[in-house]
């Protein structure tokens, strides 16, 4: 099918299904993210003028505009900044509903800037309160993905 806009301007639509194959990089810091949950490690990235450290990490300082570059190692702990119970899960777009409920949190790595939203596991909601210490439960198998990360659960 042609279109006519104006004179000597032609737009064509074919209508139909296109299968394009591809890949979605991360970018850099996410890499790195990953090769260290790998690897059973957790990292993240300070930024060289206010010192946060992000985790996962940023590209930018959200403050102060500037790349964070330096790289430092985290423990395996961190607080429970709030959660929710839900039936739906964090990652997994195509099977994102559960047949049961789950914990999700916000849990601050301890000496990072930020928090991240994770499952909350081997805990019931009512032994979770807010600022209680958590620490990290790994996947049995690790891939550099982010799932490598199975929750966390109470320190
Ligand atoms: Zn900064």
């Amino acid at each position: 099918m042609t279109l006519k806009l104006e004179e000597g301007q032609d737009i064509y639509v074919k209508k139909g299904m296109v299968r394009a194959e591809f890949n979605f990089w991360v970018g850099i810091p996410m890499d790195k993210f990953y090769d260290g949950l790998q690897e059973k490690k957790l990292v993240g990235n300070k930024c060289p003028k206010c010192g946060k450290v992000f985790c996962p990490p940023r590209k930018i300082c959200g403050d102060c505009f500037v790349e964070a570059t330096e790289w430092v190692d985290l423990p395996e702990t961190g607080v429970l900044k709030n959660f929710t119970v839900t039936n739906y899960k964090v990652s997994e777009r195509n099977t994102r509903k559960v047949n049961k409920d789950i914990i999700v949190g916000l849990v601050q790595v301890d000496g990072s800037s930020n928090a991240m939203l994770i499952e909350i596991k081997n805990a019931t909601s009512d032994q979770l309160k807010e600022d209680m210490k958590v620490k990290i439960v790994w996947a049995k198998k690790l891939k550099g993905h982010p799932e490598d990360i199975a929750g966390f659960e109470p320190a």
